[in-house]
């Protein structure tokens, strides 16, 4: 079916009919705007990310339903970094008019199951035709106890560094996908990556990260905001990075620098975060039963910058940051 013939609210209604709606919002899909009320005595969290095709994803490779989870995950995984509680989104879109309705259904279905999974609600948005590429913007809104809400800032010298899952399955992903592969572990990572929600919130609501961030331009870009903001150093052991069994198989036949792989590729939506060496013991059985663990990965020293240190105990030279949407060269 062709967009044009169901046109602009046509498409607005095939996407509001398919979500459902919680319990805080008080007006939905269908006014000029959206009201929601939040439990009292909580902070709102509002975060937003756009996906552009050709920078964030490719169509040759990322079907509908997916993609469609993932513009929601990268959001999601935003709320998780800050310890809140997602609540609701906005789905905004550019859409080139040759995209097929079936394409926009699929994206919504898939988009829409994710928010299922989390108990979101999509609340609105806006919609137009875009005359190159697809553009996906999400907004959502999450909340959170004030004294709760984990910020980047607050790490301190002798806490201890953690991340949860694995890191660089998502780079090794992207790789195998422009390499003409289309399934496993690594492609699912990059093509449908998990938000870290629940232990963001268990985090948060045990008092346990001093400071935190979500992995998405990879560990040591993403370390450096924690630093830069914390105003402390930190040393990270390489051969504590936490690497999944496909990742410690294939990445070496992959790529010349698994490690780097692994210390700068992004996308892998984990959570970094800081806890005090006295609570160091505490991570393990916090984070039960939120679906992942989490490692040690170096500690926070005074100063400044990242260090990784090699298993004896050299320091590795290191690569300037992550993926950066404006650095030459990359
Ligand atoms: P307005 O012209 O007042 O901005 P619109 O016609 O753009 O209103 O939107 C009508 C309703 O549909 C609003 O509630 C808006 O939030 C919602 N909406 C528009 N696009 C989307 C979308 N892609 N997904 C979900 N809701 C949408
Ligand atoms: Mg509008």
């Amino acid at each position: 079916m062709k967009l044009r013939e169901i046109g602009e609210f046509g498409l607005i209604d095939r996407i509001a009919s398919r979500a459902a709606r919680g319990p805080a919002v008080r007006i939905g899909i269908g006014d000029d705007a959206a009201a929601t009320e939040p439990a009292p005595g909580r902070l709102i969290l509002t975060t937003s990310d756009m996906l552009v095709e050709g920078v964030h994803f490719d169509l040759s490779f990322t079907d509908p339903y997916r993609l469609g989870r993932k513009s929601l995950a990268v959001n999601l995984s935003d709320i998780a970094a800050m310890g809140g509680e997602p609540r609701d989104f906005l789905l905004s879109l550019a859409i080139p008019p040759r995209l097929p309705v079936e394409f926009l259904d699929r994206f919504t279905d898939g988009m829409l199951s994710l928010a299922d999974e989390h108990g979101v609600t999509l609340i609105g948005g806006d919609t137009c035709r875009s005359p190159a590429g697809l553009v996906i913007s999400v907004t959502l809104h999450g909340d959170q106890r004030p004294e709760r809400v984990v910020r980047r800032a607050g790490a301190r010298p002798g806490d201890r560094l953690f991340v949860t899952g694995t890191l660089g399955d998502s780079a090794l992903g992207l790789e195998l996908l422009r390499r003409g592969v289309r399934e496993g572990w690594a492609v699912e990572r990059h093509l449908d990556p998990s938000p870290r929600v629940a232990a963001g919130l268990a985090l948060a609501a045990a008092g346990l990260a001093t400071a935190m961030i979500d992995v998405s331009d990879g560990l040591l870009a993403d370390l450096g905001h924690i630093l830069e903001q914390s105003g402390c150093g930190a040393w990270v052991e390489a051969a504590h990075l936490p690497l999944s069994p496909f990742f410690r198989e294939r990445a070496g036949g992959e790529t010349p620098d698994p490690q780097l792989l692994a210390l700068a590729g992004g996308e892998d939506y984990e959570l970094l975060f800081a806890v005090s060496a006295e609570r160091e013991g505490e991570v393990a059985s916090v984070l039960r039963g939120t679906g992942t663990t989490a490692t040690a990965i170096g500690s926070f020293t005074a100063g400044s910058g990242a260090t990784v240190v090699a298993g004896d105990g050299r320091e590795l030279a290191l690569p300037r940051g992550g993926y950066n949407h404006f650095s030459s060269g990359r």
